[in-house]
């Protein structure tokens, strides 16, 4: 018999150093809990249109041992008429985080491959979307967190320049716009300022734009340097089938497809993407609901004592009373409904709720009166 080892198993010894030390990305939960209702991954919480289930059975039959389209021409083709642009700014990805993944790298060296650090550097603005420091770890890249103030608005160039601590010869920078988790949408002058600041490649990641008022999509038509991306899982409910897309310039964009993998777009996602895409009424009336129900929720949350951010997105970011938020989590989920929280100390006082349909609205707030009820009938 041998003795322990100290020694580090062999398996592990064959994974590279880099990949070894990677903290993955941890996705919200995804539990199959019956009556759960599920408010904590800004899911939509109506249906895709009826005419994108249409569209999968007509391709049910046959077409599922072809390859797809490598190309996905006539999504890519749609994309562009309604964006007013060239199919050659377009590119479809799986799901708008493999072009994030892709666009890393395409466009930023890994640390140990350069001796210009900016060459190397994926920058953000925190708190906003998780997934860029994990794609930056990935790649071996250095990240540039930069804080937004306060109350998650973006720094101006001028306060940025004059704190120095960002990088505006980053290889890449990403601006989540409207923010998550904040909720919080950045002006197109706002961002064009930025933009125009910036020598390396910048992504506005418009994941919840359609929530929005206003869109910085035009820029990806003006500047050689600006991507905007866009996709299908929020506002299409599309997101089982893993569809997003990039408008930018041509030149960025044939230098992303080079690098993804030639059937990245699986076949049903694109034509459900094309059927929820041409159902133009389907996804406004959508939309308004969800807008409605957002100021609905709003108001009655700031009447019960909760400090709510303004959202021009599918979910509200919202300072609970009475208790810390992390054991209003734990008393909604007692209540089998699952919201989100952040244990970072810039966002832990806050809950993120996304939007429901009206009925789960009703039910959520229902249970938040009865838990204050409760704790002002024991005097806390
Ligand atoms: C949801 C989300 C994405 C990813 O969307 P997929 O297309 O489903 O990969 C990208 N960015 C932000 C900010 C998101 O919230």
């Amino acid at each position: 018999m041998s003795k322990p080892s100290s020694r580090r198993p062999f398996s592990e010894a064959l994974i590279r150093p880099l990949v070894r030390r990677l903290r993955a990305y941890a996705p919200g939960e995804q539990p199959r809990v019956k009556g759960l209702i599920k408010l904590n991954t800004n899911e939509n919480p109506y249906p895709p249109s009826p005419k994108v289930y249409q569209a999968i059975s007509d391709n049910l039959n046959g077409r599922l041992r072809l390859y797809p389209d490598p190309r996905a021409r006539q999504l890519r083709q749609q994309l562009a008429k309604r964006h007013d642009c060239r199919e050659a700014q377009v590119i479809i990805g799986n799901g708008s985080d493999d072009l994030l993944a892709l666009a890393t790298r395409a466009f930023v060296e890994p640390s140990s491959g350069t001796k210009n650090p900016s060459k190397a550097t994926i920058q953000y603005f925190t708190p906003s979307y998780s997934l860029y420091p994990v794609l930056t770890d990935i790649h071996g890249a250095a990240a540039n967190p930069v804080p937004l103030t306060s109350d998650f608005g973006m720094p101006s160039v001028a306060e940025l320049k004059k704190k120095g601590f960002w990088d505006f010869r980053a290889a890449l920078t990403f601006i989540t716009t409207p923010n998550a988790p904040s909720g919080r949408a950045y002006a197109p002058s706002e961002l064009e300022r930025m933009c125009r600041a910036q020598q390396g490649v910048v992504i506005l990641d418009e994941a919840y734009v359609d929530f929005a008022k206003e869109s910085a999509l035009n820029l990806a038509s003006r500047y050689p340097h600006v991507i905007v991306s866009r996709t299908f899982s929020k506002s299409y409910s599309l997101c089982a089938l893993r569809i997003g897309y990039f408008i930018g310039p041509p030149a960025l964009i044939a230098a992303l497809d080079k690098i993804r993998d030639s059937y990245n777009v699986n076949g049903l996602g694109q034509v459900a993407a094309l059927a929820a895409l041409r159902d133009r009424a389907y996804h406004r009336a959508c939309l308004r609901r969800i807008v409605a129900t957002r100021a609905r929720l709003h108001d009655a949350l700031q009447a019960l004592g909760f400090e709510v951010l303004p959202s021009q997105t599918n979910f509200l970011m919202t300072r609970p009373p009475v208790w810390p938020a992390q054991a209003w989590l734990e008393r909604l989920r007692a209540k089998k409904i699952l919201v989100r929280w952040w244990p970072q100390p810039e966002v832990r006082d806050y809950l993120r709720i996304t939007i429901g349909t009206e009925e789960e609205t009703d039910k959520l707030l229902r249970v938040i009166e009865s838990i204050l009820t409760r704790a002002s009938s024991r005097g806390k």
